[in-house]
């Protein structure tokens, strides 16, 4: 994302024993609930992990071979659909892209603060989710995913 400011904007991802300890944690997760975190859907994760803010699809099919070879796209892009129904990542749709959620253990409303400077992006506990339920529910709709998604500044950039 371009940046209009001078102070530095790096928020780094996950690396080393502590990716491999939440790497773990999902596969157990999955374990729990009958599912299986196959090598690419452990693949995509670790890579939304690694990245600490959203990534577009096209970045991760990219950069999923361990060997700089590119995925084919319907590899990463079945694993980003396993990996939100799970509740291990949202896409961002104002962003056209997905970032990892360690909030979990199901899929479940999420509000996002998208700082539109540095690319900081938050995942808060959405206002008004149960609200939102009981309109959808008394029109009759089943909701399966609520994202809602504010864009402005970070404190950093709004300093
Ligand atoms: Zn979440
Ligand atoms: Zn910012
Ligand atoms: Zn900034």
């Amino acid at each position: 994302m371009a940046s209009t400011c001078a102070h530095p904007h790096d928020r780094p991802g996950l690396k080393g024993r502590a990716l491999q300890a939440e790497l773990e944690a999902a596969e157990s997760r999955c374990a729990r609930s009958d599912q299986r975190l196959t090598a690419p859907r452990r693949r995509v994760l670790e890579l939304l992990l690694e990245s600490g803010k959203p990534a577009k699809a096209y970045d991760l099919i990219a950069a999923f071979g361990e060997a700089g070879a590119p995925a084919k796209p319907p590899t990463v892009y079945r694993a980003l659909d396993f990996l939100e129904r799970q509740g291990f990542a949202h896409r961002i749709e104002s962003l056209n892209a997905y970032v990892v959620c360690r909030h979990g253990p199901d899929s479940h409303a999420a509000a996002f603060l998208i700082c539109d400077c540095c690319g900081d992006t938050r995942e808060v506990e959405p206002v008004g989710a149960r609200q939102l339920n009981k309109v959808a529910d008394d029109a009759g709709y089943r909701l399966t995913v609520v994202t809602i998604e504010a864009h402005g500044l970070c404190s950093a950039c709004a300093a």
